[in-house]
């Protein structure tokens, strides 16, 4: 069970794979990837297994872009299986997820009321209907995100893209561990300093109840409380 995002490098897919293969010593069931490409639509891949025959997926059908997220999954709700594997989808939206979400059989529930339906078993898919389902309703990318979080009981670690916010990916973590790595010219998300290794050692450690989100260059985050925090960049000892 592990995440990893990337935001400005010119090929995220291999980017994201080679961050996964650094989280399979947490051990796994499936992994998958989402790529949002120049043609403003998110992609995806899922495998179950090794993340070899992730691979061989994505070899026979590559992801081009310069952003997005991935995820190593060890199963809670649902079978490990395709259809259970992450990134799940909203409308437009892919969210990856560490942990369990508690309070899910509410939420969904309440999504099936306002017409939403469900491709998976999992527990982590109501975030990303939730938050499909207010951008589709109007609202601002921003807020469905910080709106999705604050519903959400349990544990969590979160990427989460949007394609009608190209520009920034969001996370945040509640009870799961999440680090943000920076570069001169990409950012990047993950599970720990050894997702991040390969790219780069300036990482930050967020804090329990953080959440935000990162472009380019830059990081935003808010704490627990939902006032803007500054959180230090540390020099990682993780070998690239
Ligand atoms: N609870 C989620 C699921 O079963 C996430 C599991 C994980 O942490 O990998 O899909």
């Amino acid at each position: 069970c592990g995440i990893v995002g990337v935001i400005g490098l010119e090929d995220a897919a291999g980017a994201l794979l080679e961050g996964l293969a650094r989280l399979e010593y947490r051990g796994y069931d499936s992994a998958g990837v989402a790529v949002l490409n120049d043609d403003g639509i998110i992609h995806r891949r899922r495998a179950t297994g090794k993340l070899a025959a992730l691979r061989e997926k994505m070899a026979a059908g590559p992801l081009e872009g310069d952003r997005g997220i991935g995820h190593t999954r060890w199963a809670t709700h649902g079978r490990p299986s395709e259809e259970n594997a992450h990134p799940h989808f909203g409308q437009g939206v892919a969210v990856v997820h560490n942990g369990i979400i508690e309070n899910f059989a509410t939420l969904r529930r309440e999504l099936i009321e306002k017409g939403e339906t469900f491709q998976s078993d999992t527990d982590t898919e109501v975030i990303a209907k939730w938050i499909g389902h207010d951008i589709a309703a109007g609202k601002d990318p921003k807020t469905s995100f910080a709106d999705a979080v604050s519903r959400l009981q349990g544990a969590y670690a979160l990427a989460v893209m949007v394609e009608a916010d190209p520009d920034h990916l969001y996370f945040a973590r509640r009870g799961s561990p999440l680090a943000i790595g920076r570069t001169e010219e990409a950012m990047f998300i993950g599970s720990d300093s050894q997702a991040l290794a390969p790219f780069t050692r300036y990482v930050t450690y967020l804090a329990d109840g953080d959440w935000g989100w990162i472009d380019r260059g830059r990081m935003t985050v808010f704490g627990a409380d939902g006032a803007p925090v500054q959180r230090e960049e540390k020099i990682s000892s993780a070998s690239a």
